[in-house]
């Protein structure tokens, strides 16, 4: 079975994937990282830093996640993101996303030992 630590990774990471104006960046990689089975995943966040960078952030002091949980940690630095969200004319089995790229501080819950990024909270 697919551990959260690799679910995390299949949902959140792309360290060589930067997309150079590639409006059709969340169209394949939401339906080549398995979020497009069953539903269209509304919303989610690629992550292209290398995953040493993406797993130090649980080193960083506890915050408060969105469910109210301790375990959130904050990035120092900005990093390189895309949001990916579903488009309001979108229909299942169609999903058709919107790619806006950013560079934010990223917001990750993170689990286990070792203690490594299980979920993406938000980006700030
Ligand atoms: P993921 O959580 O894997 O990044 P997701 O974007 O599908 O993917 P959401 O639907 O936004 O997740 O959030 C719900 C999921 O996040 C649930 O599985 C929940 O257990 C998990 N989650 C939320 N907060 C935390 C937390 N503080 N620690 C661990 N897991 C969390």
């Amino acid at each position: 079975k697919e551990s959260r630590a690799m679910k995390f990774q299949r949902q959140h990471m792309d360290p060589d994937g930067y997309p150079s104006n590639n409006s059709n960046y969340c169209n394949q990689m939401m339906r080549r990282r398995n979020m497009t089975e069953g539903r269209c995943k509304p919303v989610n966040t690629f992550v292209h830093e290398p995953l040493v960078d993406v797993q130090a952030i649980c080193l960083q002091g506890n915050i408060t996640c969105k469910n109210g949980q301790p375990n959130c940690h904050k990035s120092s630095s900005s990093m390189k993101i895309t949001d990916c969200r579903v488009t309001s004319g979108s229909k299942y089995p169609n999903c058709a996303y919107r790619t806006s790229q950013k560079e934010r501080h990223i917001i990750v819950a993170c689990e286990g030992n070792p203690y490594v990024p299980v979920h993406f909270d938000a980006s700030v």
